[in-house]
C-alpha cells in the first residue's frame, strides 16, 4: 500500500478528517463499506423518484456552526442551508404548542410570562455563541483561556440539568420545549449531559439556526468528498474492512468506527488496558425510523407547528424527563418520544409531483429493540395531527436492531455512537489525554465515539487530522479548508 493516508468509513468525520489530511499535501484513500459515501449524511428516493428522504441525519445546525464547517464553507461550495422559521416546535394537548422561532424574540413573545426566562437562559449563550460552540465541538481534554463559554454552560448545566430542572419554568410550553431539545441526548434526563445538549442545540436554534440542506443530506457529504478528490484523494466504496492490517501499510490510520467495530477488526492489535477500555464502553438507548411518504402537510392540531422543520412529540416536560429515563432502562414506556422532520418546512423543493412529500420520524426505544416502529410512530403523529395517518400514501421502516444492521456506528440502533452520560460525554471513548489517538502507532479513531460526540459537525475527524498532522507528520499549522485561495 502506498498511500499516506487511510480512512476507514465516510461518515462526516471520516471525510473531515479526508478532508484535512488531503488539503496538507497526503495521499489520501477512503474505504468505505456501503456501496454509497456519506455515512449519517446519506439521502435517497425510497418510494418515488422524484421524492428523496433522509435516511439518517437530515437537520444540521451544527453543521452550520461547528468551526470545520464554518472554515469549509458549505455555501462557497453550492450547499444551500435553508433555516425554517420555527426550529423546531413542541406540541401539547388541546392544540397547544411551544414554538422555538429563529427570531428569539418572536420565541420569547410566543412564551408569555416565560419569555423572560427563556430570553435570561439563551441570550448569553447566543452573545458568545462561537465561543461556546468551540468549547462544546472541541477536544474536551482543556478549558480555554476565556472561561466565560465553559462558565455559561456549567450554570446552565446545573439549573437545567438536576432536579432544579424542574423549577425553572412557571409555564409547561418553555419547559416542555427545553426537555424536548434535551432529549436529543437519547439518554436519561435530567442529567448534566443532556441539558448540555439543551443549551447547545436551544441557542443554536436562535443562532445559525437549525436548518436542512436543500436537495438533502447528501449534498454535505458530495461536497466533502469532492473537496477529497480535488486534492488528489480516493473514495473506494463498497470496500469493508474486516482486519485492520489491511490498511496498516498507511503512515496514518483514521477509523471513522465505533468501538465495538474496532474490537472487531483490530481487537487481538490492541493493547490490555486499552482493549478493556472500549470493551468497557457503554451505548445507549436505540433508535427505530419511519420515512413516510405523504400526500399532504401534515394535518398538525396547530397549525403554526407545520412551519417548524422539527417536532418534538413528548407531552409535558415530567412525561420527557419520565419516559427517556425509562427507554434509557431498557424499558419501553407507554410514550414514547418521537421526533418528526419535514423537511420541506424549510425546502419547498422536496415536494414532488401531487404533492407528495417526505416525512422522517424516529422514536427512541430500548437498546437493540427488535420491534417494528411504523405502527406506533404513526399513532403518536396522529395524536397531534389527527388525520395524519389518512395522508400516509407510502411508509417503510427500520427497528433499532435494523439500524445497526444497516451501519455498524449504531450499535443497538444508539445513533449517538456511545451512551451520552457525563463520564462518556467528557472522556469518550476511554479516559486519554489526546483522545483520538490510540496506542498503536498512526492510528486513530476519529468517529462519533470520540469527542466531541455524535452529530454532523466533522469535529471529530478534524481533530484528529490536526493530532495526526502534528504526531506522524510534524506539521503544526493545519491546512486551510475555505475552498477559495488563502490570503
Ligand atoms: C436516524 C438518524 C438520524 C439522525 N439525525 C441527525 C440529524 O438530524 N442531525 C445530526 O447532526 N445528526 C443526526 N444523526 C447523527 C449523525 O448522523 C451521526 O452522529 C454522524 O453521522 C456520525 O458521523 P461519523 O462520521 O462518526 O459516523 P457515520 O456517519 O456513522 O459513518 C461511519 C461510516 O463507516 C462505515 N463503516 C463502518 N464499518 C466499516 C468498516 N469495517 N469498513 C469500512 N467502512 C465501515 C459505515 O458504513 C459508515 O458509512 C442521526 C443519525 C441517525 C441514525
Amino acid at each position: 500500500m502506498s498511500e499516506d493516508v487511510a480512512v476507514v468509513g465516510s461518515g462526516p468525520n471520516g471525510l473531515a478528517a479526508a478532508v484535512t489530511m488531503a488539503r496538507a499535501g497526503l495521499s489520501v484513500t477512503v474505504y468505505e463499506a456501503a456501496e454509497d459515501i456519506g455515512g449519517g449524511l446519506r439521502t435517497s428516493p425510497l418510494f418515488r423518484d422524484d421524492v428523496v428522504h433522509d435516511i439518517c441525519s437530515a437537520v444540521h445546525p451544527m453543521a452550520a456552526a461547528s468551526a470545520f464547517f464554518r472554515e469549509f464553507d458549505l455555501a462557497a461550495r453550492g450547499v444551500e442551508l435553508l433555516t425554517p422559521r420555527i426550529s423546531y416546535a413542541h406540541p401539547l394537548e388541546g392544540g397547544r404548542a411551544a414554538l422555538a422561532h429563529h427570531d428569539l424574540d418572536a420565541a420569547c413573545a410566543g412564551l408569555g410570562r416565560d419569555g423572560r426566562a427563556w430570553r435570561a437562559l439563551m441570550g448569553p449563550l447566543l452573545e458568545h455563541s462561537r465561543a461556546v460552540v468551540d468549547f462544546a465541538l472541541g477536544r474536551q481534554r482543556s478549558l480555554p483561556a476565556d472561561l466565560r463559554a465553559p462558565l455559561l454552560l456549567g450554570l446552565g448545566m446545573l439549573r437545567h440539568g438536576t432536579p432544579l430542572a424542574r423549577h425553572a419554568f412557571a409555564g409547561p410550553e418553555a419547559a416542555a420545549l427545553l426537555a424536548g431539545v434535551g432529549a436529543h441526548v437519547v439518554g436519561r434526563m435530567p442529567t448534566p449531559s443532556s441539558a448540555a445538549v439543551a443549551l447547545l442545540l436551544g441557542h443554536l436554534a436562535h443562532g445559525s439556526g437549525w436548518p436542512v440542506p436543500r436537495g438533502g443530506s447528501a449534498r454535505i457529504a458530495e461536497a466533502m468528498a469532492a473537496d477529497v478528490r480535488a486534492h488528489g484523494g480516493t473514495l473506494a466504496t463498497g470496500q469493508r474492512v474486516d482486519d485492520l492490517r489491511q490498511v496498516r501499510g498507511a503512515r496514518a490510520v483514521f477509523l471513522d468506527l465505533s468501538p465495538k467495530e474496532f474490537l472487531r477488526i483490530a481487537g487481538p492489535l490492541l493493547p490490555g488496558a486499552y482493549r478493556a477500555g472500549l470493551r468497557a464502553f457503554r451505548y445507549g438507548p436505540g433508535a427505530a425510523k419511519v420515512d413516510f411518504l405523504t400526500s399532504e402537510p401534515i394535518p398538525w392540531a396547530n397549525p403554526e407547528v407545520g412551519a417548524a422543520g422539527t417536532v418534538h412529540l413528548g407531552g409535558r416536560q415530567g412525561t420527557v424527563f419520565r419516559q427517556e429515563s425509562l427507554v434509557a432502562r431498557g424499558r419501553p414506556g407507554e410514550v414514547p418520544f418521537v421526533l418528526v422532520v419535514d423537511p420541506a418546512a424549510a425546502d419547498p423543493g422536496r415536494v414532488g409531483a401531487g404533492g407528495h412529500r417526505p416525512v422522517w420520524a424516529y422514536a427512541h426505544v430500548p437498546h437493540g429493540d427488535p420491534a417494528d416502529p411504523a405502527e406506533l410512530v404513526t399513532a403518536r403523529i396522529e395524536r397531534y395531527a389527527p388525520g395524519f395517518a389518512d395522508t400516509v400514501v407510502a411508509r417503510s421502516s427500520r427497528s433499532a436492531a435494523d439500524l445497526e444492521r444497516y451501519n455498524p456506528n449504531y450499535v443497538g440502533g444508539d445513533i449517538a455512537s456511545g451512551a451520552m452520560t457525563l463520564r462518556q460525554t467528557l472522556l469518550r471513548p476511554v479516559p486519554r489525554w489526546d483522545p483520538h489517538r490510540t496506542p498503536l502507532r498512526g492510528v486513530y479513531l476519529c468517529s462519533a465515539s470520540a469527542p466531541p460526540g455524535p452529530g454532523v459537525h466533522g469535529m471529530g475527524g478534524h481533530l484528529a487530522a490536526r493530532s495526526a498532522l502534528r504526531h506522524e507528520f510534524g506539521v503544526r499549522t493545519p491546512p486551510a479548508l475555505s475552498p477559495a485561495p488563502p490570503g
